[in-house]
């Protein structure tokens, strides 16, 4: 999609700090990273957010969670633990409007709200 940021780093014609690649996702560091280990993992294909996904995309949704399960393995943040969050729309503070999965991790986050 036209000027979404996401997209454009998927597609190579912007600069992310990447950690991982293949068909269907990229994984890139967080550049306002909220936790020491903060990483986005965002498909190549544009949905607005989850709660845009349809049936079609349930593969490429469980995809997202087994690449986030292997970074953070990568990340040796995996031992501890870490947490998953699916920002949606205004109220969750989501700021860019293309799905994308936060990896957040590397020391002991306080509960949810
Ligand atoms: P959200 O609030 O769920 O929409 O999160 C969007 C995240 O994308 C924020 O944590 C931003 O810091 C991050 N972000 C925005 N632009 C970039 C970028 N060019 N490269 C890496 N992360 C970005
Ligand atoms: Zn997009």
């Amino acid at each position: 999609m036209e000027n979404c940021i996401f997209c454009k780093i998927a597609a190579k014609q912007m600069d992310a700090n990447r950690v991982y690649e293949d068909n269907k996702v990229v994984a890139f560091y967080d550049i306002n990273p909220k936790t020491p280990v903060h990483i986005l993992v965002v498909p190549k294909k544009h949905i607005d957010n989850v709660d845009e996904a349809k049936k079609e995309d349930e593969e490429l949704l469980g995809h997202m969670i087994l690449v986030a399960q292997q970074i953070a393995r990568d990340k040796k943040i995996s031992d501890k633990g870490y947490r998953l969050v699916f920002n949606v729309k205004k109220h969750a503070g989501q700021i860019v409007d293309h799905i994308h999965l936060h990896i957040l991790g590397g020391k002991l986050l306080s509960s949810m709200a």
